[in-house]
């Protein structure tokens, strides 16, 4: 989803404040009160606040359980002063207390916060390998219509189950972030990553107020950890542009999510900390020099001048502003192999070859979605959408999936973790594009077999499937149907639908909109019989009797219940290429729309007032199913049940710690 930017201040909730006393300056204190952190984890302290009007701090404290810390860094922006100390860890099992102060002219405020530190080890036998297959945005009904398309569900029959489905221990996670019930993809991804709460549009850090969102107080990810003191490599792979959020949110730290150059430039920078050895995704534009076709490199979304206190004691650098940075280069010469195609990535991997390090680059923004990726293979000698989008060469999402476990299993003594996200789950939930988001979540499907056949076959390896968040209130409704209003023709078929004549003017709830009236409900869904292809994807999606999609978090639309030709313009790609596809795209001629609402055969169907502003459906707060399998150990039984999202943060570190 696209999150709006924060323009010049960061100014987070101060959502750690817990007491005040009766003194005038403003205080919080960081991690937020009640926060939880594996033994030895880091994480920065800061205590910050504002003076009374004509005052000015002139001293702060902190203590741990009573014991007062030294700072390392002094801080004043917007106001508002701080006092840090950095990659603080705490050895000791069980809750702490944090006992903050400020002082300005007319007094002293006081602030608590308690914490408690997990152990996570234990003497069973340890997962070695840690693999999240995250699919954004997916709840319980897109499993339903993926499971539908696929198998198809037929009378008083066994009903064939998707990979995630066959996962021996299912649960249910709660999805809210540290300000929300709602939380968007950084929150979302980072409450997993690093066991604490961040605020929206936040990753891996604490809500403070700094000049840059990279100075944030950071909290240590789970790949780091396990980095410092298992010796594990790190594996990233999205169909998204490799900026965003869900990827960022497992090595990257800033409080500004939409950042991608400087996202993009701590991946290899940080790598010291992370042992980063494959990263595959969309997002080319950062990585190419600004004077480059298709950079998104510009002076104003990197990050540089990081406190000298923040790069001592995490060991980074303090980054630097440099548009004209060659950063496939600087992969390559960091060890990485590059791929920028799915040829380029069979190349890397052909005759039982395997790369030390793996850098994919598929797709300027986000890589295209498998409607449209299967679309071109079926009919290679067409112009077709990823021509359009100068991407007419990508893997699919379980083709990648495979490359990285090839990779890292072959350069990983002490094993690893792997993020796996399939992200246009979310993407197309939000423009409300059914078709396509279904097929996301078949393609994404087929990476959870991948990975779990690499944990069969491997052993000691743990395997989880989950969302960051429910998206678009998506809704098995029924099926296409010849209905009251239908009329005439083959019940419920495509030829019947595209019949009908346009209402898209009726907007008065006294008229039953023609195409709503094709809406096959209860017995009438009947049972929706796709054919799939040799390719594993469904041989059509406008199928006489298919699956219709409702959306319970919708925006304005138009909905005619066939698969729309063409997406919608994604968000997360270079401004030239936006404009080209709003002008016909490059190979294709045709006009892409600009929003959900602006497609042109949308007029033929009816319109829909949502109940959400704007015409994109939104993140819901509804739990999201998670499954789990784990070879040589039953790790996987700490996640059957209901929990929190900061939960799987720990439980996957007992897995990996034998503490389980
Ligand atoms: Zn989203």
């Amino acid at each position: 989803m696209k999150f709006t930017p924060q323009v010049g201040l960061y100014v987070g909730a101060l959502a750690a404040l817990t007491t005040v006393a009766h003194a005038v300056p403003t205080i919080s204190v960081t991690p937020p009160d009640k926060s939880r952190f594996l033994v030895g984890q880091r994480f920065d302290l800061r205590v910050e606040g504002k003076p009374a009007t004509g005052s000015a701090i002139t001293a702060g404290t902190l203590a741990v359980d009573g014991t007062p810390v030294t700072f390392s860094s002094q801080d004043s922006f917007s106001g508002v002063t701080g006092y840090n100390l950095r990659a603080y860890s705490n050895a000791a099992p069980g809750s702490h207390t944090l006992t903050a102060t400020l002082t300005d002219g007319t007094g002293t405020a006081t602030a608590t916060a308690k914490f408690l530190v997990i152990n996570p080890n234990g003497g069973r036998r340890q997962s070695k390998n840690i693999i999240i297959m995250l699919g954004d945005g997916m709840g319980a009904a897109h499993r339903t219509a993926a499971r539908i398309v696929m198998g198809g569900y037929s009378a008083n029959q066994s009903v064939p189950l998707l990979n995630m489905d066959g996962f021996p221990g299912t649960g249910m996670v709660m999805t809210s972030s540290l300000n929300s019930i709602v939380t968007d993809s950084a929150p979302g991804m980072s409450c997993y990553s690093s066991g604490s709460h961040a605020n929206n549009g936040q990753e891996g850090v604490y809500p403070a107020t700094f000049s840059t969102p990279f100075a944030q107080p950071r909290v240590e990810y789970l790949a780091e950890y396990m980095h410092r003191l298992q010796g594990k490599n790190l594996g990233i792979v999205s169909t998204a542009d490799i900026e965003d959020a869900t990827p960022a949110a497992n090595v990257v730290h800033t409080g500004n999510r939409n950042l991608g150059q400087g996202i993009c430039d701590q991946y290899l920078d940080e790598i010291g900390n992370s042992g980063l050895t494959v990263l595959m995704g969309g997002g080319r534009r950062w990585f190419l020099p600004s004077t480059s076709f298709g950079s998104s490199r510009s002076a104003n979304n990197d990050y540089a001048g990081l406190p000298a206190d923040l790069t001592a004691a995490w060991n980074i650098p303090a980054g630097t502003i440099d548009p004209n940075r060659d950063l496939i280069g600087d992969f390559k010469t960091a060890g990485f192999t590059y791929a920028s195609s799915k040829t380029d990535l069979d190349a890397a991997l052909a005759g039982g070859k395997v790369p030390a390090k793996l850098l994919g680059l598929f797709g300027y923004g986000n890589m295209n979605v498998s409607l449209d990726k299967i679309a071109k293979r079926r009919n290679p000698s067409a112009a077709g959408v990823v021509d359009d989008y100068h991407a007419p060469d990508q893997p699919m999402l379980d083709e990648m999936t495979g490359a990285a476990l090839k990779t890292l299993g072959a350069n990983s003594p002490n094993g690893f973790f792997l993020m796996v996200e399939g992200a246009h789950i979310d993407k197309q939930s939000h423009l409300m594009d059914a078709d396509r988001a279904i097929l996301e979540t078949i393609e994404f499907d087929k990476a959870v077999g991948a990975a779990r056949d690499f944990a069969a076959s491997n052993g000691d390896t743990v395997v989880i499937v989950l969302a960051d968040h429910e998206c678009s209130g998506f809704s098995v409704i029924g099926a296409l149907n010849n209905g009251p209003n239908g009329g005439g023709g083959t019940a419920g078929s495509i030829a019947n639908l595209k019949s009908k004549a346009s209402d898209a003017a009726a907007t008065d709830p006294a008229t039953t909109p023609i195409r709503q009236g094709v809406v096959g409900v209860y017995d009438a869904a009947g049972f929706p019989a796709y054919t799939i292809a040799a390719d594993g994807y469904p041989a059509q999606t406008d199928i006489d009797g298919k699956l219709l999609i409702g959306f319970g978090a919708n925006g304005d639309r138009y909905e005619g219940w066939l698969t729309k030709p063409l997406p919608v313009i994604d968000s997360l790609l270079p401004a030239a290429f936006k404009t080209e596809l709003a002008g016909g795209g490059v190979g294709t001629g045709q006009k892409y729309p600009t929003e959900p609402i602006n497609r042109a055969e949308s007029a033929l169907g009816f319109f829909l007032r949502g109940q959400v502003p704007g015409t994109q459906a939104v993140h819901t707060a509804t739990d999201i199913p998670i499954s789990a399998y784990s070879s040589s150990n039953r790790s996987f039984e700490q996640f059957i049940g209901v929990q929190q999202n900061t939960d799987v943060f720990f439980k996957l570190a007992r897995a990996a710690f034998g503490g389980y």
